[in-house]
């Protein structure tokens, strides 16, 4: 049985008004909708609502990650600078970084990212060139000092990212990590219900020479994007989610035509596209890097190989911005009214509008609807309240849940009760038994 949620119980702070310190949509949304709250600049509490979707979103990137075969463990947030002194990035990195210092007045810092603290943890425990390959994931927050930290979720100072790292002994291999991350990322992006292109990107800080970003249209996305129209017709859900072929036509397929961000963007290029070329604003999902030996040469991170000799480690690392994500869905999939989020991530399928609290047949109807609906496993936000039906009405259209289930005394009088789908704002006058037939199916 679903858990009982009741809007007059649940902890849903909806804003009448349009709080003023958002400047974009989605940050808008996402605080009427009661989703979140800032704590401090770029830091945000998550309200039950936004939760759920960020736990869904998290759901199935990790799903996607297991089936490409990685591994999920998890690091902890503060790491000490010894190991970024070791890789020569803790002078490099710069302000961004948040350095702490404990009570033996020893450095610390709160993890922008884990390059350093996945090779310290290989090279101590992995020893031969049969311990590779391993693709090695966790899902943890970060800590990153923006300069400027705006646009509510997407560019915070703590955020929350999913970050996977290949270890492999030849180069051709790491490619292959590469490759099987790539695909991954084009199915995570597609059962999110976004359409995201990889772009050719520069490899900045992490280093190295193969890199992708995984980015998503949007108007007020924070970079300038360049690509081949070709790309808005691909399907990544057509990839057969097989691991073990051979990837590199897939890549091939995915990366043959122009794509690229701003800072790598090639003007002779894209006047050659004349038509074909589209030229829009970008939000970054997702960036996957391969870089070598970058990190494991300094610190020393090799396994030994059959003939006995070290073998520096080839490594890549593949991030998916999991709270940037939340935001960009909703840049991507919204409406006048508000949010209408894609099934896959939906905190609740369902809305139950009760019309007539108070009623008995109203009411009871609901209770049977809400029942059955949850004994299906159907996630269901019940609106029991005693208020306007328009009131009820902006508010499920504001929290974009895919169906609104909507029950009053006058359709009741008919036996009837109306289904309305979010996306299409399409209604339908149902029998009780057809609605929960069709929610159920
Ligand atoms: P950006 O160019 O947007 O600053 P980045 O290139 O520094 O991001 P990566 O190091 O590639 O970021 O991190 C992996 C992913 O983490 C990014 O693709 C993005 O989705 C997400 N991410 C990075 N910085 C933030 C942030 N400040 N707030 C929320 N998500 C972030
Ligand atoms: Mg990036």
């Amino acid at each position: 049985m679903v858990r009982d949620m009741r809007l007059s119980t649940y902890f849903l702070p909806v804003l009448k008004e349009t709080p003023n310190e958002a400047q974009i949509l989605s940050h808008r949304l996402m605080l009427r909708a009661g989703m979140v709250r800032q704590a401090s600049a770029g830091i945000y509490s998550w309200l039950p609502m936004g939760l759920k979707v960020l736990r869904k979103i998290e759901a199935i990137v990790r799903e996607e990650q297991d089936r490409a075969g990685a591994q999920e463990l998890l690091m902890p947030t503060i790491q000490s600078a010894e190991l970024w002194q070791e890789s020569g990035r803790y002078d490099a990195y710069g302000p961004e970084m948040l350095r702490i210092r404990d009570r033996h007045d020893r450095e610390m810092l709160f993890g922008p990212t884990n390059e350093e603290q996945i090779t310290d943890i290989f090279r101590g425990l992995a020893k031969s060139y049969r311990d590779v390959p391993k693709i090695l994931y966790h899902i943890q927050w970060k800590f990153r000092d923006e300069i400027r930290p705006r646009f509510g979720v997407m560019r915070g100072r703590e955020f929350l990212m999913k970050d996977s790292y290949s270890f492999d002994i030849t180069a051709d291999d790491a490619r292959k990590a590469y490759y099987k991350m790539f695909v991954a990322y084009l199915r995570t992006f597609a059962r999110l219900g976004l359409k995201a292109i990889p772009m050719r990107a520069d490899t900045g800080p992490i280093g190295g020479d193969l890199s992708h970003e995984f980015i998503i249209l949007a108007e007020t996305g924070e970079s300038q994007v360049f690509c081949h129209k070709s790309f808005l017709e691909m399907d990544p859900l057509s990839l057969a989610a097989d691991y073990d072929g051979d990837l590199k036509p897939v890549f091939d397929a995915w990366t043959h035509n122009y794509a690229a961000t701003e800072e790598m963007h090639d003007p002779a290029q894209e006047a050659a596209l004349g038509d074909d070329l589209v030229t829009a604003r970008g939000i970054e999902v997702g960036h996957i890097f391969y870089f070598g030996t970058k990190y494991s040469k300094p610190m020393g991170a090799t396994v030994t190989g059959p003939d006995g000799q070290p073998i520096p480690l080839e490594m890549g690392s593949y991030g998916i911005g999991v709270s940037r994500l939340v935001g960009a869905i909703i840049e991507a999939c919204h409406d006048d009214a508000g949010i209408i989020w894609p099934e896959s991530v939906a905190p609740f399928k369902v809305g139950l509008v009760n019309l007539k609290s108070g009623d008995a047949a109203t009411d009871g109807m609901c209770e049977t609807l809400y029942g059955q609906l949850r004994a299906a496993g159907v996630d269901v936000l019940y609106d029991d309240r005693d208020e306007r039906a328009g009131s009820k009405f902006a508010t499920m259209d504001l929290i974009g849940l895919p169906y609104q289930l909507v029950v009053g005394p006058k359709g009741l009088k008919e036996g009837m009760i109306e289904v309305k789908t979010r996306a299409t704002g399409n209604r339908e006058t149902l029998t009780p038994e057809a609605a929960v037939h069709l929610l159920t199916a």
